[in-house]
């Protein structure tokens, strides 16, 4: 295809990806069936694993362009990942936003709808491909949480219960198994709390969130080599 000098300058500027006026930085890697997502801008640990990742690992990284959790979705804030569906983004707004009005939340739920397929469709990996989110949490949640309402668990790290990915994909979740990390499976979706992993069961899409505690590094950085060497 032939482009003219300024349509090439454009095309190679990478716009950033968003959604709703939340703002995703795109960097690429060489070609691959791997996505990668950092969603909640405050998860520091997270980002700087995925940012040290992309060095080596190909794929396409998305980075929320935020350093705070919640984001802003025209006058109200949402979770990002409680976006991923419209019941889900209605229940996160009406929860964060306890002082605005119907029409505010009504208005940052269209401005989510006009984006959303587009964006699902940027972050969703191309058929057989996975999608990697990377998580980090504080006290007060752990695989333990997540136990009653998953398929299947492997908990050899129980001293570590922050320490967990979340899979979706059962011949995924049967390698993971087999090594030192904990992990759960998670193949039906039970509540639509808007979140990506409800979008990837509702779509088959594989996935698995890596959750590590806030300031774990290094072993956030294992856990994602380990899952980079045990899946294809
Ligand atoms: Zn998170």
């Amino acid at each position: 295809m032939y482009l003219t000098r300024r349509a090439f300058l454009f095309s190679a500027v990478k716009k950033p990806l968003s959604i709703g006026g939340i703002r995703f930085g795109v960097e690429t890697n060489g070609r691959s069936k791997r996505r990668y997502l950092h969603i909640h801008g405050n998860e520091t640990t997270a980002r700087d694993v995925l940012k040290e990742h992309l060095k080596t690992f190909k794929g396409v990284y998305y980075f929320v362009e935020s350093q705070k959790r919640n984001v802003a979705v025209g006058e109200c804030l949402i979770d990002p990942n409680r976006m991923f569906t419209a019941a889900g983004a209605r229940k996160s707004l009406e929860r964060f936003n306890r002082e605005k009005s119907a029409a505010q939340i009504d208005a940052a739920l269209a401005l989510l709808e006009k984006d959303r397929d587009s964006f699902v469709r940027a972050v969703t990996p191309p058929k057989g491909g996975l999608s990697i989110a990377m998580h980090n949490n504080s006290e007060g949640y752990s695989i333990k949480d997540e136990l009653p309402i998953s398929d299947k668990s492997h908990v050899p790290d129980e001293a570590n219960p922050r320490d967990f990915m979340l899979v979706t994909n059962e011949a995924d979740y049967e390698k993971i198994a087999k090594g030192r990390f904990n992990a759960c499976l998670q193949k039906t979706v039970r509540t639509d709390d808007g979140s990506f992993s409800v979008l990837a069961n509702s779509r088959a899409i594989r996935y698995v969130n890596i959750e590590a505690a806030l300031g774990n590094f290094e072993k956030q950085k294992a856990m994602i080599g380990f899952l980079e060497q045990v899946l294809r």
